[in-house]
């Protein structure tokens, strides 16, 4: 694990060091090709007044950032005008010259702190660049000689293990009912009618938008409520019913006028499929009960 610390270049120096606003569009991976620590590497970047810059070191410690990230730095090689130098996040990974533990434990560090950078921004692992695409330059040296997937692989898997939250708070993973009072997926059809009540799985989350088990429907985080982790959830466009009065009638189809077949009670609880023409169908095949509110209560 490492430790995050800023030691940023001096505003007067941004003309030489990071001249451009950037919006970053990718993290571009570096070797230092010596053996400074972090905290030296950026130290000596930010006091040279050489056109040389970077935004991260890291190494078996900690992470320096040099340079705050929305400015460009100067670390691909690929002109003034180049998308690496114009567009990337460089992070360079420390005592990469004689490797060994010390530059091992560094990659790790860089890949698990490459993954939050990505994780912050939505990005996925195909954000993740070497100096090489951008120059003819054999960097990240030794990151390469271990193999540039083996890194990439690093980086998934720590990635994979970094929970998705909103701006709102909300995670995949987490249960959620969608309000009776939300008329619209966010893709803008309109909610099917099982859907409003219904508890999900969120399975992805982005921005203010949720996207949820079963119905695999992306919908507004305004549209729906946490419940707790312990609620069952129905599932294959299911939800369960509570009886809310004493006896209701079981009816043999979608219809008041069909044959009742029997009766339910208060506080049985159901499972149900379909609904049609105010009524619903029980799974087990039972038949239909009413779908007012006042007899039946979706839990
Ligand atoms: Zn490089």
């Amino acid at each position: 694990m490492y430790i995050i610390k800023q030691n940023l270049v001096a505003s007067e120096n941004y003309s030489i060091k990071c001249p451009h606003s950037m919006t970053a569009e990718f993290i571009v991976v570096h070797n230092t090709a010596n053996d400074a620590t972090a905290q030296n590497e950026v130290a000596y970047m930010i006091r040279n007044k050489n056109q040389v810059s970077f935004h991260y070191a890291v190494d078996d410690q900690e992470v320096v950032q040099g340079l705050p990230i929305n400015r460009n730095a100067w670390a691909c090689g690929d002109g003034a005008n180049g998308k690496g130098n114009r567009k990337g996040i460089q992070v360079e990974i420390c005592y990469s010259k004689s490797g060994g533990t010390r530059f091992d434990n560094a990659e790790k560090n860089a890949a698990h702190f490459i993954a939050t950078l990505l994780r912050e921004r939505g990005w996925g692992i195909e954000k993740v660049k070497k100096h090489q695409d951008f120059r003819n330059k054999y960097c990240p040296h030794r990151t390469l000689d271990k193999g540039w997937n083996g890194f990439l692989q690093m980086i998934k898997s720590y990635l994979d293990d970094i929970p998705v939250t909103s701006s709102s708070g909300f995670k995949v993973g987490e249960k959620v009912r969608v309000k009776e009072s939300a008329t619209q997926y966010a893709t803008g059809q309109a909610l099917a009618w099982f859907v409003k009540g219904s508890i999900y799985e969120v399975t992805k989350v982005a921005g203010d938008k949720l996207l949820l088990s079963d119905i695999i429907s992306w919908v507004w985080i305004d549209d729906v409520e946490k419940v707790s982790a312990n609620t069952v959830v129905a599932t294959d466009y299911t939800f369960l019913v509570e009886i809310i009065c004493d006896e209701l009638n079981l009816r043999q189809k979608a219809d008041f006028n069909s044959k009742v077949m029997g009766v339910v009670k208060k506080g049985e609880v159901f499972t149900i499929v379909d609904q049609q023409n105010g009524l619903y169908q029980l799974k087990s095949g039972a038949g239909w009960i009413s779908a007012g509110t006042k007899y039946v209560q979706k839990i």
